[in-house]
């Protein structure tokens, strides 16, 4: 059964496993069959970006649902961060969708070529009017973060969305992590089966197999549900049914510290030497 969370500094519960919509395949009954399987299991938290070109096909599975049911969330591309731009890209996302609001907006990635300040204006002007009801952000460093809430006048910013699997933990190291702990800024995990690369590296997988096997689980559960207990939200996409399925029952597992802490070794394990490259070229 799905597990809730509270998400951000809101009263709202959300679904644990978000549904990721970014590259899914061109076989759009598939994806629509695979978004409304993970709704009718529980999963409420749904996320597209203007980016995507998914926003339609989003708005075409949820339609058969109680829309007051669902946390759906869009995001709005850098290159539209000044004020009007911020404007009509929700107004064109909200048609897409076929939605009156959207559950949570991001800023997709930083644009220090605008002032921040002009962007949430127009964020904070779209709470206002109803048509989004939480500011999120997306790929914001701390320092980007704080220079975000500084900048905000009435609401807050409650989540930020990066990228974080087991094997991709740069927010533990630059302190993302910690700092969306403690200000209450919820973590959407992108990317939580690391884009598919997991899947590509067969003795990783054997490692990640023999913890899964443990709990009668697969290697994708196993990753998802380390992620659980960071205790974020991960949102893996999965145009096929049997993978939709399997992410959502990764809630019922829970690992123990010591296949946890395993887990948590494996990006050393098998990425050391380019974890040491990203951090030279920061
Ligand atoms: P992901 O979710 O880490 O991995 C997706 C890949 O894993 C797909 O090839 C999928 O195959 C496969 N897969 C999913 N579940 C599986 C399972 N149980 N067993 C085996 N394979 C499985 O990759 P992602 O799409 O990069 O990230 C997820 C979402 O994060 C995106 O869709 C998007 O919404 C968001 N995102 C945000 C940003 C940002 O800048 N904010 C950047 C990247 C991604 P099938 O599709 O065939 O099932």
């Amino acid at each position: 059964m799905m597990d809730y969370r509270q998400f951000g500094k809101t009263d709202i519960k959300i679904s644990e496993i978000g549904i990721g919509t970014w590259e899914l395949s061109s076989d759009k009954n598939k994806n629509i069959s695979s978004i409304r399987f993970a709704v009718e299991h529980g999963v409420n938290f749904l996320d597209t970006a203007e980016m995507y070109g998914t926003e339609q096909l989003l708005g075409e599975a949820i339609r058969p649902y109680d829309r007051n049911n669902l946390f759906v969330a869009s995001k709005v591309w850098p290159d539209h961060f000044h004020h009007d731009d911020v404007i009509k890209s929700c107004n064109e996302s909200l048609k897409k969708i076929g939605t009156g609001y959207l559950d949570l907006y991001q800023l997709h990635w930083p644009n220090p070529a605008i002032p921040i300040g002009e962007t949430l204006s127009a964020m904070e002007e779209l709470v206002d009017s109803g048509k989004i009801r939480h500011i999120g952000i997306s790929n914001f460093s701390v320092k980007e973060s704080k220079e975000a809430i500084e900048s905000m006048k009435k609401y807050s910013i409650d989540s930020n969305q990066v990228e974080y699997s087991p094997v991709t933990r740069d927010i533990e190291r630059d302190g993302i992590y910690d700092y969306c702990m403690k200000n209450n800024i919820s973590i959407i995990a992108y990317s939580p089966l690391s884009h598919g690369k997991i899947f590509k590296n067969s003795a990783l997988m054997k490692d990640l197999e023999d913890i899964a096997k443990k709990y009668d689980a697969s290697p994708a559960q196993a990753a998802l549900s380390w992620l659980l207990s960071k205790h974020v939200f991960p949102i893996p996409k999965a145009g096929d049914i049997k993978h939709m399925e399997e992410n959502i029952n990764a809630v019922n597992i829970k690992l123990n510290a010591t296949d946890t802490d395993f887990i948590s070794s494996l990006e050393k394990k098998y990425y050391e030497d380019s974890i040491a490259s990203r951090f030279k070229s920061k």
